[in-house]
Parts: C-alpha cells; sequence; structure tokens
C-alpha cells in the first residue's frame, strides 16, 4: 500500500474525479444548491462549492463568501451520507397478482459503486455509529451492507470549524481517525492551492498510483497539521460527556424538561438532519385493482406523533416527552444498547433547529438545575 504522504496539487485535482469515474465509481459530493451545500452526484470538480464558506449557530445558516478559492472551506451543512447508505425511502419489496399466483419483485437493482468526496471525520463517526445498528450479525440490513462494502471513502480533514461544532468534545474530529480509502488536508496560501493525501486501503492506494502526485515534503506536512490543530480551537460549543448518562438518568423528572418541551415544534427537523438517527417505519400501498402491492421503508422521527403509537394513543404524547425521549436516547440509553454514544458532535441538530434548541445547552441547564442529586451522587 502507498501509505506515506502525498501531495495533489489543485491544478491536478480533476485527474481524481476522472479516475473514479474510469474505475466504475459515482462520485458524490459537496455542491451549491438552495443557498446551502448539499450532497449529490458530481459531474466534474466545477460541481464543488469552490470559494463558499458557511455562518451557522442555532437555528441559523448562511453562506458566505471565502476571500479564496478553498474547494472544501465549508463545514458541513444539513445533508450526511446516511442519505446514501440508508436512504429515506428504500422499496422494500413489491408484489402483483398475476393469474391467480403472486410474483414478488427483487427490491434493489444492482447499482454502481459510490465514492463519498469529502467525508468528515464526524461524519466517518457517524457511519460507524450507524454500522453498529445496520451490520449487527443478528439483524443486518442487506441492501446497507452491500451500498456500505462498495462506497470509497474520501476525506477531507477540517480546517475550519463552525460556532454549532464540537467534535473535540465527543473525541470524532477534527482530525480523521477512523479507516477510509483517501484521507486529504486542503492546503491553501495566496500562491499555492495543494492536498497532502495519505492512502488508506489497497483501493485508495491504487487510485492515488493513478493520479499525478509527489511525496510531500515534512514542511508540507507539518502545514497541514497546523491547521487541522488550528480548526480543533475553533470548536464553537463543548459538552462534559464523562457522566452524561448517570446525569440523564437521574433527571428524569428535572423541570427543564418541561422548558424546552415548551419551546420545541416537534417539526423533527433535528432527526432528519441528524447523521446517526436510524428509526424508520413502513408505509404499504396497494393499487386500485387490489392487484399490486408495495412496501417502502421510509425514515422517521421519535418526534412525531404516529411514532410511538399503540393501541388506544401514543406513548409519548406531551413535546417534553418526546424531546426526552430524543436527547436521552442520543446521550443515555444509545450507551446501553451499543455501548457508546449516539451523538458524534457535528451540530446540525442546532443549526437546523428552527427555533435554536442546542442540546449543549439543554445538558448545560440540567447539569445546572440537577433536582435528583442524590440519585445522581449513587450512581
Ligand atoms: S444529535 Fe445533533 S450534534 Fe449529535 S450527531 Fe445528531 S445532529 Fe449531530
Ligand atoms: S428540537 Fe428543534 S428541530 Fe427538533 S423537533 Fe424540536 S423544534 Fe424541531
Amino acid at each position: 500500500m502507498k501509505n506515506e504522504t502525498y501531495i495533489l496539487e489543485r491544478k491536478d485535482f480533476p485527474t481524481l474525479l476522472e479516475e473514479l469515474g474510469r474505475r466504475g465509481y459515482r462520485t458524490f459530493g459537496p455542491t451549491v444548491r438552495d443557498q446551502a451545500i448539499v450532497y449529490d452526484e458530481l459531474e466534474s470538480v466545477d460541481d464543488l462549492p469552490a470559494g463558499w464558506t458557511e455562518e451557522q449557530d442555532g437555528g441559523k445558516y448562511e453562506l458566505r463568501r471565502r476571500e479564496d478559492d478553498a474547494l472544501f472551506g465549508y463545514v458541513i451543512g444539513p445533508d450526511s451520507w446516511k442519505k446514501y447508505l440508508h436512504p429515506p425511502r428504500q422499496k422494500v419489496f413489491s408484489c402483483a397478482a398475476v393469474d391467480g399466483l403472486i410474483t414478488i419483485d427483487d427490491p434493489e437493482p444492482e447499482e454502481p459503486p459510490m465514492a463519498f468526496l469529502g467525508m468528515r471525520s464526524c461524519e466517518r463517526h457517524a457511519i460507524a455509529v450507524q454500522d453498529g445498528v445496520f451490520l449487527d450479525p443478528g439483524s443486518a440490513d442487506p441492501a446497507y451492507a452491500r451500498r456500505r462494502e462498495q462506497a470509497l471513502f474520501i476525506a477531507v480533514n477540517c480546517t475550519n470549524a463552525s460556532e454549532t461544532c464540537f467534535c473535540t468534545s465527543m473525541n470524532t474530529g477534527p482530525k480523521v481517525d477512523l479507516p477510509v480509502d483517501l484521507n486529504m488536508t486542503e492546503c491553501l496560501t495566496p500562491d499555492h492551492h495543494r492536498f497532502t493525501v495519505r492512502a488508506g486501503s489497497n483501493r485508495g492506494a491504487e487510485i492515488l498510483e493513478a493520479v499525478p502526485t509527489r511525496p510531500a515534503t515534512e514542511a508540507e506536512v507539518a502545514e497541514a497539521e497546523r491547521r487541522i490543530d488550528e480548526a480543533a480551537g475553533e470548536m464553537g460549543r463543548t459538552i462534559e460527556t464523562s457522566d452524561l448518562k448517570d446525569l440523564l438518568y437521574a433527571n428524569l423528572d428535572n423541570p427543564h424538561w418541561e422548558d424546552v418541551g415548551a419551546r420545541c415544534l416537534n417539526c423533527a427537523n433535528c432527526t432528519m438532519v441528524c447523521p446517526t438517527c436510524f428509526c424508520t417505519t413502513m408505509e404499504d400501498v396497494t393499487d386500485i385493482t387490489g392487484k399490486s402491492a408495495e412496501r417502502t421503508r421510509r425514515w422517521d422521527s421519535c418526534f412525531t406523533w404516529d411514532f410511538s403509537y399503540m393501541h388506544g394513543g401514543s406513548v409519548r404524547q406531551s413535546s417534553k416527552s418526546r424531546y426526552r425521549q430524543w436527547m436521552t436516547h442520543k446521550l443515555a440509553t444509545w450507551q446501553d444498547q451499543f455501548d457508546r454514544l449516539g451523538c458524534i458532535g457535528c451540530g446540525r441538530c442546532i443549526t437546523w433547529c428552527p427555533v435554536g434548541i442546542d442540546l449543549t445547552k439543554e445538558v448545560e441547564a440540567i447539569r445546572n438545575s440537577e433536582t435528583v442529586e442524590e440519585a445522581h451522587a449513587d450512581n
């Protein structure tokens, strides 16, 4: 494997996408659409958000022009790679009655492998969280497993952080530390635009061999590290994680849940943008003749009334109980279920909450108003 650090010059960056195309990958990455940086299929390097960044805060996202032409000079937008590995809508099967016989369709036509260009460290951690759900040997999702196995990850270390980022608190960034096929850092000065690149797999090494590169100097590697360290120092938010589970379990009746429940609109935005949320529901549709039917799996949210519906009504009837369910799952019960936190500190739920509800601040408010101190102390 080609495991040194190399330099890919900006002028040669198009060859990377060309090589991915030659190898049969559909390449997805960041692009500007609808006044946001979203993930979509890339036809060429011209689709990347050159010269764009964003300003984020609770309930706020605005595109801004950078003073340079950085290709990855933004942080993250509303999308995550989840929409490709665990799509918002997925056909489970369809069936039809023909001459008294029922036929069932193949739910998953063969798809070309996908390359994800521009994956951030926190997003790689989010995929690891979803792997824990969808690749569990007892309940693996074959469609997820197939896409996941074929997908090529081209990560870009963060050299900027936004006001809503807190990956350093969650140990998920900003430097990529989980396996990826290629790992890059963008380094841009007024007279030089380049990427340091390392291969993390044989697939990545083969691609790197096929594009024009040269070995990086020690100074260039140090410069890339310095830029990542700067991003670590720019985190807009923090969260203390050491006692989260005990803190939340001991405060299920804290009056602060009423406060946040009164602000929450139950719009489900936070769950839709979250790269780790995995809940779904099933929809069955039959045609008007009753001769064909289709079952679709689609994303659902613990903020909807129907999500916890059982005979007689919804288990979680209040806004307070729905928010408490979401946050205690992410930060506490997830640890019992999967032996890790369900949050990777991307901050999307803060940025895209229309009323700016911020889980880092809600945890802090609970910590500061703890009502069950003795129980917490006992745990
Ligand atoms: S809970 Fe919020 S900050 Fe955590 S992973 Fe989900 S969207 Fe990101
Ligand atoms: S916390 Fe914010 S984004 Fe989530 S459901 Fe409530 S209002 Fe919507």
